[in-house]
C-alpha cells in the first residue's frame, strides 16, 4: 500500500467496565451502569447511552479483550502499520490491570495476564511461523513523570539525557532512550518486567505520582525482506481524575495542572482533532511530552485502540462520565495509516508520490493563481531540500490554520468539597468511639473504694477487736492473779509471827522433851535401886506415876510439834505458789505491753492505709467526675451530631427538591420562550431574566447536589463500614450488642431512641434498610445531576442570546445578582466574625470557670479527707465518718474548716490562698507557713478557731 492509497480509519475505542473491586463493596457501592447485550452499548444511570467500537463489562475476561480488540492491531503491525494500544481512565480504573503492566513471568498462562504479555507472546508466534531470520525486534520501555521522560529499561542511576526529535521520513524519534534488540518471548519478558520493577519501586515510594505518570511500552518490528519498519506502542497513561479543588488550594492546583500537563494535552488533541467544529485548527501535539510521543497514534499514522477503563461503583459516577465523554470525542479522531517502509525504499517510493501529486497540483493550479504561488513554494521546498511535504491540501491548510485552541475548561472545573462536613462526620465518628470506650471503662471500674476499702476495714476491725478482747481478758486474770497475790502475801505477813512462835514452840518442846526424857532415866534408874529397898517402895510408886505422867506430857509434845512441823511445810509450799504466781504476773504483764504495743502498731499501719486509701478514693471520684463530665459532653456532642444527620438528610431531599423544580421551571421556560416567539409576547428583557435566572438556580442546585450526594456516599460508606462489622460480630457470637461501635446513627433509630439497645440482627436490618434508602437516594441525585448537568447545555448555553440587547439585559441581570449576592455573602461574614468572636469569649470563659472549679473541687475533697482523717485520730480507729451528704450547717463549718486548714505553702498574700479567697485569715490550725504567712490572724483570735474545733466536735 502506498500513501496515496492511505485510508482514514478512527482511532477504535474499546470501553471496559471492571467488577466492584472489595474496597467499593464494602463501602456499599452499587453499579451504576447498564450493558446492552450483543450490542457495544453502555448505560449511565437510566438513560444515557454511551456507543462504542467495543464494549467489555465487568464479566469480559483479558483473552477476550485481546482477541475482539487488540489482536486486529498486531494483523496490521505485520503488515507495515504502525499500532497504539492506549489505556485511559481514572486510577483504579483497571488500566494497569489491562495492560498488564505488573505483569511478571511467574504469571505465565494465568488468565488474569494483560495486553502487553499476550502481545509479546503472539508476536513471537507470527515470527516463528514466519522464518525467524526476516524479522528484528526492539524494545524501549519509558515514563513520563512531571514531564520528564525516564529510560526504565536504564538501569544505571545517571541515565543520560533524552530529548525527542521529529523526523519528517521517520516520524518521532526519542534520543538517549534504550532500545533493546531481543531474540525471544523470554528476552522481551525480561525487558517488560524490568521495567515494570522499576517503575513499581517508584509508585510503592511515591503512590500518588504514580497514577500522574505514562508508560510506554515500544515494540519496533524490522521486517527486512519487506523494507518495513512498524511501531507498537502500548500505553498505560496517568489517572485521568480531575484534580479536586478548593480554593485553598489554588497553588497545589497549579502543580496538579503541571503535572497532568500530557492529560490535559491529549484532551485538547483529542478535541482538536474530533470536535466537528474544531475541524482544521491547530492541534497542540507540541503542549506536551506524551502527545508528541504519541503523535502519530493520534490523528496520524497509526492504527490506534483506546482501552477507555472505568469503575462500576455510583461512587466514581461523574469521573466514569468524564471518561466515557472523553473516549467519545476520542472515537471521532481519524487516523491516516500507512505502511511504513524501509527508509530507501520509502524514498524511491515518495518520488514516485511526488511526482503523481506534482502533476495534480499542476493540473489544479492552472485554475488559480495562489496555488501557483504557493506551488512555487513547494517546488523550491523540494529543490533544495529532499524532505518536502508534498501534500497538497497541507499546503493549503498551513495558510489557514491559525488560531490556537482553548484549553480544554472541563479539565480545569474541578468538584468543590465540602472539607467542613467530612470533618464533621470524622469527628462524630471518633466521638461515639470515645464515648462507647468510656462506658465500658466505667461499667468495668470498681464502685469506688467499696470492695477493696471495705474488705481491709473489716480485716482490721475484726483484727482489732480480737485484740481488745484478748488484752481484756488477760487483763482482768491479771487482775485476779495480783490479788490472789496480795492475799497470800498478806496471809504470809500474818503467819509470820505464827511461825516464829511455831518454831519457839518447838524448841520449848523439845527442850522439855529433853528435860522429861532425863528425868525419865534418872527415875527408872531410881526404880531399880528401889527395888532392893523396900522402904521405898512408897517413893517409887510416886516415882511410877511421875514417869507415866512425864510419858503422857511427852506424847502430847511431840504430837504438837509434828503439827507445828506440818504448818512450817504449809507456809512453804504457799510461798512457792505465790513467787510461781508472781512470775506468772510478771510473763502476763509483758504480753500485755506487747499486746498493747501490737495494738498500736496496727492501728498507726491501719490509719496509713487509711489516708492512703483515702487518698486513692479521692483520685478515683476526680477521675470518675471527669469521665461522667466527658460523657455527658460527648453526649451532648452525639446528640448535637446526630441533629446534623438529621439535618443533611432533610437537606438532601430538598435539594433534590429544588434541582427537580428548577429542571422543570428550565422546560417550562423554554416552552413558555417557544411560545411566546410564536406569539411575540413576551419582552427581550423578561425573557432573557427569566432564562438566565432559572439557569443560575439550576447551576447552583446542581452544585448544591453534587455536595449532598457526596455526602450521601460518605455516609453509606459509613454504614456498610457498619454492617460488615456486625455481621462480624454477629458471626462470632455471644457478644453482647452494647460493646459494638457503632460509627453511625440512622433515623428510625433517632427516632426510637434505642440504637444501642437493638439485637445485632436487628440492627443490621434497620442498617440495610437505610443503606437502600441511601442508594435510592444516590441514585436519585445522580440522575437529576446527571441531567441537569448535560455538555451540551454547557456548550450551546449562550447560544440563546442572539442579540446585542439581550447580551445588554443577561449583563444587567447577572451584574444585578453578583452584587446582591457578594453584598449578602460581605454581611453573612461580618455576622459570622461576630459570631465567632463572640464564641471565643464564651470559651475562654468557660475554660477559665472550669479550671477554677476543678482545682477547687480537688482542693475541697482533699481537705474533706484530712479533715476526715484528724477527726478519725481524735475519735478513735473504729469510728468513721459517716458519708451521709453534709447538712447545711456542716457544710458551712466545713467551708471554715477549709480556711483554716489552709494549706498555702507561699506567702498567703495572693488569691490562690483559700482563706484570702475566701475574704478570712489563716488560723492556728493552718497548715500554711507561719514564718512566711502574710494573712495571719491577728492576736486573741485563736478563740475562733477553738470555737471551730469544738463546734466540730458538736457535730
Ligand atoms: P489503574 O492502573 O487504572 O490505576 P489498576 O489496574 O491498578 O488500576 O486496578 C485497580 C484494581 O482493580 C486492582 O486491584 C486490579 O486487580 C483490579 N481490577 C482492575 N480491572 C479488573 C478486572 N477487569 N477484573 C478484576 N479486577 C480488576
Ligand atoms: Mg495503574
Amino acid at each position: 500500500m502506498t500513501n496515496n492509497e492511505a485510508k482514514v480509519i478512527p482511532v477504535r475505542v474499546a470501553l471496559r467496565c471492571r467488577p466492584l473491586v472489595p474496597k467499593e463493596l464494602n463501602e456499599g457501592c452499587e453499579c451504576c451502569l447498564t450493558f446492552s447485550p450483543g450490542e457495544p452499548q453502555v448505560i449511565v444511570g437510566t438513560e444515557k447511552a454511551f456507543t462504542y467500537d467495543y464494549v467489555f463489562d465487568p464479566m469480559a475476561e483479558q483473552e477476550e479483550v485481546f482477541t475482539v480488540a487488540v489482536s486486529p492491531l498486531l494483523s496490521g503491525l505485520f503488515k507495515g502499520y504502525h499500532a497504539t494500544v492506549l489505556a485511559y481512565g481514572q486510577t483504579g480504573s483497571g488500566k494497569t490491570f489491562s495492560m498488564g503492566g505488573t505483569y511478571t513471568s511467574a504469571q505465565e498462562d494465568q488468565p488474569c495476564v494483560g495486553v502487553i504479555p499476550r502481545v509479546i507472546q503472539r508476536i513471537f508466534q507470527e515470527k516463528d511461523k514466519g522464518g525467524s531470520c526476516d524479522f528484528t525486534l526492539t524494545v524501549s520501555y519509558l515514563e513520563i513523570y512531571n514531564e520528564d521522560i525516564l529510560d526504565l529499561l536504564c538501569p544505571s542511576k545517571d541515565k543520560p539525557a533524552i530529548s525527542i526529535r521529529e523526523d519528517p521520513k521517520e516520524g518521532i524519534k526519542i534520543v538517549g532512550l534504550t532500545e533493546r534488540v531481543v531474540r525471544s518471548a523470554q528476552e522481551m519478558v525480561a525487558c517488560l518486567e524490568l521495567g515494570n520493577s522499576s517503575r513499581t519501586v517508584g509508585s510503592t515510594a511515591m503512590n500518588a505520582e504514580s497514577s500522574r505518570s505514562h508508560a510506554i511500552f515500544t515494540i519496533t518490528l524490522e521486517q527486512r525482506s519487506d523494507s518495513m519498519v512498524s511501531k507498537l506502542h502500548l500505553v498505560d497513561l496517568a489517572g485521568s481524575e480531575r484534580q479536586k479543588k478548593t480554593k485553598a488550594e489554588g497553588d497545589r492546583l497549579k502543580e496538579g495542572i503541571s503535572i497532568n500537563r500530557g492529560l490535559l494535552a491529549l484532551g485538547n488533541v483529542i478535541s482538536a482533532l474530533g470536535e466537528e467544529s474544531k475541524k482544521g485548527t491547530h492541534v497542540p501535539y507540541r503542549d506536551s511530552k506524551v502527545t508528541r510521543l504519541l503523535q502519530d497514534s493520534l490523528g496520524g499514522n497509526s492504527h490506534t485502540l483506546m482501552i477507555a477503563c472505568v469503575s462500576p461503583a455510583d461512587s466514581n459516577i461523574e469521573e466514569t462520565i468524564n471518561t466515557l465523554r472523553y473516549a467519545d470525542r476520542a472515537r471521532k479522531i481519524k487516523n491516516k495509516p500507512i505502511v511504513n517502509m524501509d527508509p530507501r525504499t520509502a524514498e524511491t517510493q515518495r518520488l514516485k508520490q511526488c511526482k503523481v501529486d506534482l502533476k495534480k497540483v499542476f493540473l489544479v493550479s492552472g485554475s488559480s493563481r495562489r496555488c501557483k504561488v504557493d506551488l512555487k513554494k513547494v517546488f523550491m521546498a523540494s529543490g533544495s531540500s529532499r524532505r518536502c511535504t508534498v501534500d497538497p491540501e497541507k499546503v493549503f491548510m498551513v495558510s489557514s490554520c491559525s488560531s490556537r485552541c482553548k484549553l480544554d475548561l472541563q479539565n480545569v472545573l474541578v468538584t468543590l468539597e465540602d472539607q467542613e462536613l467530612k470533618g464533621k462526620v470524622e469527628l462524630m465518628k471518633s466521638l461515639q468511639d470515645v464515648i462507647l470506650e468510656l462506658q465500658v471503662s466505667v461499667a468495668s471500674c470498681p464502685i469506688v473504694g467499696e470492695d477493696v476499702t471495705g474488705g481491709f476495714t473489716a480485716h482490721h476491725a475484726l483484727r482489732q477487736a480480737q485484740m481488745s478482747k484478748e488484752l481484756m481478758e488477760l487483763n482482768k486474770v491479771l487482775a485476779l492473779k495480783e490479788a490472789f497475790v496480795k492475799k497470800m502475801c498478806q496471809n504470809d505477813s500474818q503467819l509470820e509471827p505464827m511461825q516464829s512462835e511455831h518454831q519457839h514452840n518447838m524448841h520449848s518442846l523439845q527442850a522439855s522433851v529433853d528435860s522429861l526424857l532425863k528425868e525419865k532415866e534418872d527415875l527408872v534408874l531410881a526404880l531399880q535401886s528401889a527395888k532392893k529397898d523396900t522402904q521405898h517402895a512408897k517413893l517409887s510408886e510416886q516415882r511410877r506415876k511421875r514417869l507415866q505422867e512425864l510419858e503422857g506430857q511427852l506424847v502430847e509434845m511431840k504430837k504438837k510439834m509434828t503439827e507445828q512441823s506440818k504448818l512450817l511445810k504449809l507456809k512453804e509450799s504457799s510461798v512457792r505458789g505465790v513467787s510461781k504466781l508472781m512470775s506468772e504476773i510478771q510473763s502476763m504483764k509483758s504480753q500485755r505491753v506487747q499486746l498493747m504495743r501490737q495494738l498500736k502498731e496496727d492501728t498507726e499501719k491501719f490509719r496509713v492505709w487509711k489516708s492512703q486509701k483515702d487518698k486513692e478514693v479521692l483520685q478515683l471520684k476526680e477521675k470518675d467526675r471527669k469521665r461522667q463530665y466527658e460523657i455527658m459532653k460527648l453526649e451532648r456532642d452525639f446528640q448535637k451530631q446526630a441533629n446534623v444527620l438529621r439535618r443533611k438528610t432533610e437537606e438532601a431531599a430538598a435539594a433534590n427538591k429544588r434541582l427537580k423544580d428548577a429542571l422543570q421551571k428550565r422546560s417550562e421556560v423554554s416552552d413558555k420562550r417557544r411560545d411566546g416567539h410564536g406569539r411575540g409576547m413576551e419582552t427581550a428583557a423578561s425573557r432573557v431574566k427569566s432564562w438566565l435566572l432559572n439557569e443560575v438556580e439550576l447551576l447552583v442546585s446542581t452544585e448544591e447536589a453534587r455536595r449532598h450526594l457526596k455526602d450521601l456516599l460518605e455516609d453509606r460508606k459509613i454504614l456498610a463500614h457498619d454492617i460488615s462489622q456486625l455481621k462480624g460480630q454477629l458471626e462470632a457470637g455471644g457478644r453482647s450488642a452494647a460493646k459494638i461501635r457503632r460509627r453511625t446513627l440512622i433515623i428510625s433509630e433517632l427516632e426510637s431512641k434505642v440504637g444501642q439497645e437493638t439485637p445485632i440482627s436487628k440492627q443490621v436490618e434497620n442498617l440495610e434498610t437505610e443503606m437502600g434508602l441511601r442508594s435510592a437516594q444516590i441514585a436519585d441525585l445522580q440522575q437529576k445531576v446527571l441531567a441537569a448537568d448535560n455538555d451540551s447545555r454547557a456548550k450551546h448555553r449562550w447560544d440563546n442570546i442572539n442579540t446585542v440587547v439581550e447580551a445588554k439585559c443577561s449583563l444587567k441581570i447577572l451584574m444585578a445578582e453578583l452584587v446582591a449576592a457578594k453584598s449578602a455573602a460581605a454581611r453573612l461574614e461580618s455576622s459570622l466574625k461576630q459570631e465567632q468572636g463572640n464564641l471565643q469569649d464564651l470559651s475562654r470563659t468557660l475554660a477559665e470557670e472550669r479550671g477554677v472549679m476543678s482545682t477547687m473541687d480537688v482542693e475541697h475533697q482533699q481537705q474533706r479527707v484530712e479533715l476526715e482523717q484528724n477527726h478519725q485520730e481524735k475519735v478513735g480507729p473504729a469510728q468513721h465518718l459517716p458519708h451521709t451528704p453534709p447538712k447545711p450547717a456542716v457544710r458551712g463549718l466545713e467551708r471554715a474548716l477549709d480556711q483554716a486548714l489552709c494549706a498555702c505553702k507561699g506567702r498567703c498574700n495572693n488569691k490562690q490562698c483559700r482563706c484570702r479567697k475566701g475574704k478570712t485569715t489563716c488560723g492556728e490550725n493552718c497548715q500554711c507557713n507561719h514564718a512566711r504567712c502574710r494573712n495571719l490572724e491577728p492576736p486573741g483570735a485563736e478563740v475562733r478557731s477553738m470555737a471551730v474545733c469544738l463546734l466540730l466536735s458538736v457535730c
